[in-house]
């Protein structure tokens, strides 16, 4: 019998998303991720794991949405931003008729969500300053049901510009939903569009523990939208969806104390940023840096093949870029302690404008 004969034939053509973990590497420096460098500690304090848990745990979205100044209405957890990203095709995308629209270079779970379920995927790119082009989204509207914008954008950094998510707001009300997925919008925070909740109907947003929270094993995020839309999500998701320990943990991480600790992680991330975004200029191999908003750099290298190689070699693991449009030659540098950022510079500064040794 041929199993991959029996499989739906979307899944037989899929191309898996590429995740950090499954591509792998070898070597004692991560940044490869987006992941914070320290491993937080938390004991559990709930110990009924013979009961179920409740379907949506009421602690965790109060203190969600205490942190994010939403109401307990406007909340769905999630197993990560990731489920959520799911979660919207399967609740609102017709198979087979329904499209989905995403602009890269971007995040890639988009196109790879819906390629599972069978939804057309409208694929836009961003103009050539990282930003969104309105008229050739407007042209790709019809049929499509749900857009996915990522701001601050993985992997190019910069903000979407608010007043082009404005017309798209405007532009897509009664027909599709605008996803913004505020994954990194810890490292801005002044720049999220939670407040827009409330005026329009056809926003959601997604978060996630995973980055700034240090949590991403925890694997916990948030869909926040209008409560019709929250609703609908509930009929769909997976009967207990966030398990025991995970509530416990995350709520643990959104006290008080814990947001403390956060404020003095993400100004400890932004400091090395600044540090490393000036230094690496100095590098032969070193083409450009790009301004961040977030927890890793864009660079592009005169070779970035190589640079990849020699800092593979030096046991430093990041994530090549030069796949994806318009980023030939690019890596994304995750932001790590700053002796990891001095041991990669120190690796890159040996290197020649071809990324080979000096
Ligand atoms: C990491 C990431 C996610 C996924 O987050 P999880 O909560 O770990 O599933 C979603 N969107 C973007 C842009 C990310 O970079």
């Amino acid at each position: 019998m041929n199993i991959k004969q029996l499989a739906r034939k979307n899944i037989q053509a899929l191309t898996p998303y590429q995740s950090a973990r499954r591509i792998g590497g070898s070597g004692d420096i991560w940044l490869n991720a987006n992941e914070f460098p320290h491993a937080p500690f938390y004991q559990l304090n709930t110990q009924t794991l013979n009961r179920y848990p409740q379907p949506q745990p009421h602690a965790l979205l109060a203190a969600y949405a205490r942190y994010a100044g939403v109401n307990e209405e406007q909340i769905i957890a999630t197993r990560g931003a990731d489920e959520a990203i799911e979660l919207l095709i399967r609740t609102f995308c017709e198979p087979n008729e329904d499209a989905v629209l995403y602009c890269p270079p971007t995040y890639g779970m988009y196109g790879v969500s819906a390629e599972t379920f069978g939804i057309e995927r409208r694929i836009v790119p961003l103009k050539e300053n990282w930003q969104l082009d309105i008229p050739a989204v407007k042209i790709a509207l019809p049929e499509v049901k749900l857009v996915y914008v990522c701001s601050p954008n993985n992997p190019t950094g910069n903000l979407i510009n608010p007043d082009d998510l404005r017309e798209l707001l405007a532009m897509t009300e009664q027909r599709a939903l605008v996803i913004v997925d505020e994954a990194y919008i810890e490292f801005c925070p002044e720049h999220t569009l939670t407040s827009w909740l409330n005026t329009y109907p056809n926003l959601v947003i997604l978060r996630t523990l995973s980055k700034a929270f240090a949590l991403a094993g925890l694997r916990c995020g948030f869909a926040l939208a209008q409560s019709d839309i929250i609703q609908m999500l509930l009929k769909t998701i997976a009967p207990y969806p966030i398990p025991m320990p995970v509530a416990d943990i995350a709520e643990q991480a959104l006290s008080a104390d814990n947001r403390a600790v956060l404020q003095k992680n993400i100004t400890e991330i932004v400091e090395n940023r600044q540090w490393f975004a000036h230094a690496l200029p100095i590098c032969e191999c070193v083409d450009k840096v790009f301004d961040s908003n977030t927890n890793w750099l864009l660079v592009s290298f005169h070779n970035a093949e190589n640079v990849f190689q020699k800092l593979s070699e030096a046991g430093i693991v990041v994530r090549n870029q030069s796949a994806q449009p318009g980023l030939d030659n690019c890596l994304r540098i995750t932001i790590g302690t700053l002796e990891e950022c001095q041991k990669t510079l120190a690796v890159l500064c040996a290197m020649n404008t071809m990324g080979t040794a000096i």
